[in-house]
């Protein structure tokens, strides 16, 4: 409960329709894209920074929860209020402020739905290349804090090597500027990387400053099938190690395949048990040579089919279908598990081998697909939290997972981030020390703790 004067602050602090304690709001503030779900005491939705400033303020004098969320589309619950509190909604704060031609940077608020930063860099013929399945509908602000990565991170990394400066407000009310619009910066500790990745536990993000490079000539787009799961795993590494680097490396297995065959477009319907996305980018006469060898690769190592996607239609669709996978898997098992584990990419058909010998031992269907050329898979463990046996195997299997690839020299998170689901793994990981230092670092920014609290350790 938040006690009443605290309302009345707040109110006329941001404006009476900013403040909104109706239980349906709630509700739909309650929950991400895990379906883990905590009702907030209040939602909040600032517009401007000033607002922000003031919303922290007197959470920090009350003691009072806040936890900063864009879309709510995160895979690890980061933006579910587990400690009830105040939801602060960065979606009104959508505002393209400035794209600059002339250093290579875009400027926006933090509620900009990603697709519209590349948009608006499009327009201008340059490139934001960060492209996370959930690009059309997942905010700026929401990728900044996860780290979040995409099918374009083999080529042109993930949005970590993309922002060059924030503006952040601190636990406090207080408000920084971190970074530079220069090209580079050596000025100190590099708050700007601190805060990419810190899942709205050390500051809200109030303005990015972007990094743009030019826009591609062209953009060819393959899909080949294999009727061999592991031929295909063996294809990503021949790629690899090719003089080719490619824009997208994506990997979809059968039952991936399976549930998107409707909408994948007519020619590369073919029955099959694994099949990859593979896009090179470019001048013309470059990539239509690298497209030549890509194609002679995937047959030579046992494509069954391998197809162009010509036009924009079809490239969209076989986009539509690829970035549909997750919510149709969803569809099947509302409660399935999600895992985005990275290993180094020589070890990508060691990690499909670890899969299937868990899959085995705890009886259970995984489904694999994801960025197969940065070794980052989307592990989904199908199960149903109603048959506790089984659920308590599929928990198991995580366990499992985790140790696989951190023998592999992975990490548990390729992308998604910790949030709550994967806060009792992360000593796996980074160790008591490690977590001691993040813990350290959290006090320095928050020492009340009334930031997102209850997120990345147990
Ligand atoms: C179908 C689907 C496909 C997906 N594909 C990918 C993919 O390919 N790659 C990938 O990386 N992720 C993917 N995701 C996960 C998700 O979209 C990303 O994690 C995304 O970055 C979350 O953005 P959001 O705006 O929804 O953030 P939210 O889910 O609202 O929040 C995520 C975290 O960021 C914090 N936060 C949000 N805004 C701010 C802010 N302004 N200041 C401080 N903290 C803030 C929240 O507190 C929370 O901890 C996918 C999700 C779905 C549903």
């Amino acid at each position: 409960m938040i006690p009443p004067h605290v309302i009345k602050s707040l109110q006329e602090s941001i404006g009476k329709d900013s403040v909104i304690t109706d239980r349906e709001s709630l509700l739909c503030y309650s929950y991400d894209a895990t379906r883990k779900e905590a009702i907030p005491d209040l939602l909040l939705r600032p517009g401007n920074a000033e607002e922000v400033s003031a919303i922290l303020r007197i959470a920090n004098q009350e003691k009072i929860a806040v936890v900063p969320r864009g879309a709510g589309s995160g895979f690890a619950g980061g933006s579910v209020p587990v400690q009830g509190g105040m939801v602060l909604s960065l979606q009104r704060m959508d505002k393209i402020l400035e794209v600059n031609r002339d250093d290579f940077y875009i400027v926006v608020e933090p509620g900009v739905v990603t697709r519209e930063v590349q948009k608006a860099a499009e327009a201008e013929g340059l490139f934001y290349p960060p492209d996370p399945s959930s690009v059309n509908f997942c905010t700026i602000g929401g990728n900044i804090s996860t780290g979040a990565g995409g099918s374009r991170g083999i080529k042109y990394g993930t949005t970590k090597d993309y922002v060059m400066g924030l503006d952040v407000v601190l636990p406090s009310g207080d408000r920084i500027s971190i970074g530079t619009r220069a090209p580079r910066s050596v000025a100190g500790y590099n708050l700007t990387r601190l805060m990419v990745g810190s899942e709205g536990t050390l500051g809200v993000i109030t303005k990015a400053i972007l990094r743009l490079i030019p826009l591609p000539e062209k953009i060819v787009t393959l899909a080949a099938v294999f009727s061999d799961l592991h031929n295909a795993t063996v294809t990503v590494g021949l790629i690899l190690r090719s003089s080719i680097r490619p824009l997208v490396l994506e990997f979809m297995d059968r039952e991936s395949i399976r549930v998107v065959r409707d909408i994948l477009p007519v020619n590369v319907r073919a029955k099959g048990e694994a099949m990859l996305i593979i896009e090179m980018d470019g001048t013309a006469g470059v990539v239509e040579k690298e497209l030549q060898k890509v194609e002679e690769i995937c047959k030579r190592s046992g494509a069954i089919d391998v197809e162009l996607a010509t036009t924009p239609s079809d490239r969209e669709r076989l986009w539509t279908a690829r970035r549909s996978v997750s919510a149709s898997l969803y569809k099947i098992n509302p409660t399935k598990i999600n895992e985005d584990v990275v290993v180094p990419r020589s070890r990508l058909s060691d990690l499909i081998g670890e899969i299937e010998k868990i899959a085995a031992q705890y009886r259970l269907q995984i489904v694999s697909f994801g960025h197969a050329g940065d070794g980052n898979l989307h592990i989904n463990i199908m199960t149903d939290d109603k048959n506790a046996e089984e659920y308590g195997r599929a928990q198991e299997a995580v366990k499992a997972l985790f140790e696989a690839t951190l023998r592999l020299g992975g990490s548990i998170s390729g992308e998604h981030g910790i949030g709550i689901t994967k806060a009792r793994f992360l000593p796996m990981e980074i160790g008591e020390q490690g977590i001691a230092i993040m813990k350290g670092i959290k006090r320095v920014f928050d020492p009340l703790q009334i930031l997102n609290p209850g997120k990345l350790w147990p």
